[in-house]
Order: structure tokens, then C-alpha cells, then sequence
């Protein structure tokens, strides 16, 4: 799948303010500095296009893109900013907690893990949050070129097996890099094969 025409749609503060609920929709989220926009900015395969979430104001906001006029991207705020006070640390704003249980058109959440650690506990405590509220998600792995395919199998396996104490069927895994370009094919395919079956 290319993506032909990605079109900034708006900024949201609530789920209520989200574009009406007519196309199927894929978000993406992840901590801070896990490589987000690098990964969207690949994903659309434009160098440089706007993604708002890069602007101030735009970065605690839900930010919906039209794609190909057939689905959207949508790019949550980031989870766990250093500054904030420790015990605040794990939660996420409550209108994306709104935006994740309420969002009819949710397809899938696309959790993205830094592939340079070892799971984390604000990354499990999310996926515990999402795996609660039957919320369906796949992991990506971001940054795999900065690891060894060694270390990133490791953390890659580590992953996996946190996720087999906690689902029958373990959620679909995916390595990444916004420098190579690798896993962008996967990620696309994964998104159109959803909206086929959905058609
Ligand atoms: P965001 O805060 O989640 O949107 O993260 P960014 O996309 O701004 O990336 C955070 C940092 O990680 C930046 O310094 C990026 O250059 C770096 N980064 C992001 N993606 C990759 C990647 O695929 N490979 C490498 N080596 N670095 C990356």
C-alpha cells in the first residue's frame, strides 16, 4: 500500500471534538521520545511533512490525518513525561483513555516500545490498561537499527514473554526503524489487510 495524500484534519481535546466517526481509524502511541514521529513521518513516507504533533500545543492533543481519504492516522499524546511527578508518571490524560474505550471507528492501536530497553514498566502498565479494556493493539518496536539483532531479539523475546503471561494469544509484534525504512511495509500491510476485511 502507498499512501498517496496524508491530510492534516484537526486537533482534539476530547473525544467529542474527534472528526465524525466515518472511516476506520489506527493510532499510534507511545513515551515520549520513543520515536513517534520519526515513525509516522516514515510510515508517510514524506520527508518533512507536517506532522502537528512536532508544533507546541499540538502534542497533548489527538491528532486525526485523513489518508487516501480511506482511513485515519491517528497520533496520540505520549505517555510518561520525564518532568512529570513520578506518581503521575504512568497515567495518560483521561480524553485519550475516553478516546480508546469510546472510538467506535478504532481499528487498532499500534504501542510503540523503544527497542534500546528492556520492557518497562509504564509500557506493561499501559498494555495491561489496554488488554482491561479489550482495547486491540499490536507492539512496534521502534529504533532497531540503534540495537544489535542480537540485543533487539532479546528485548524482542522479553517482550513476548511478558505478553504470554497475560494473553492466550500474544499480540502481533513488529521491528521498526524510521532510518532504514524497515517494518514500514508490514505496518502498511497489516493497516490495509484490516480495512479489506472491514470493506
Ligand atoms: P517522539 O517524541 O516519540 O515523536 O520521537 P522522535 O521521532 O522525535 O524521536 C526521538 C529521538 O529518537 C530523536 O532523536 C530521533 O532522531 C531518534 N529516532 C527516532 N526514530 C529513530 C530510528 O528509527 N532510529 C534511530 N537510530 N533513531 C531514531
Amino acid at each position: 500500500m502507498q499512501l498517496k495524500r496524508v491530510e492534516f484534519e484537526l486537533s482534539s481535546p476530547s473525544l467529542e471534538g474527534c472528526p465524525r466517526p466515518i472511516l476506520p481509524e489506527f493510532a499510534f502511541i507511545g513515551r515520549s521520545n520513543v520515536g513517534k514521529s520519526s515513525l509516522l513521518n516514515m510510515l508517510a513516507a514524506r520527508k518533512g511533512l507536517a506532522f502537528v504533533s512536532s508544533t507546541p500545543g499540538h502534542t497533548k492533543l489527538i491528532n486525526h490525518y485523513r489518508v487516501d481519504n480511506a482511513w485515519y492516522l491517528v497520533d496520540l499524546p505520549g505517555y510518561g513525561y520525564a518532568k512529570v511527578a513520578r506518581e503521575d508518571r504512568s497515567k495518560f490524560s483521561a480524553f485519550v483513555a475516553d478516546y480508546l474505550m469510546g472510538r467506535e471507528t478504532l481499528s487498532l492501536v499500534f504501542l510503540l516500545i523503544d527497542s534500546r530497553h528492556e520492557p518497562q514498566k509504564i509500557d506493561l502498565e499501559f498494555v495491561d490498561w489496554l488488554a482491561d479494556e479489550e482495547v486491540p493493539f499490536v507492539l512496534v518496536f521502534t529504533k532497531a537499527d540503534s540495537v544489535s539483532k542480537t540485543r533487539l531479539a532479546q528485548h524482542m523475546e522479553l517482550f513476548r514473554a511478558e505478553m504470554a503471561l497475560r494473553f492466550e494469544q500474544t499480540p502481533e509484534i513488529f521491528a521498526t526503524s524510521a532510518k532504514s525504512g524497515d517494518g514500514r511495509g508490514a505496518l502498511l500491510q497489516l493497516i490495509a489487510s484490516i480495512i479489506q476485511e472491514k470493506r
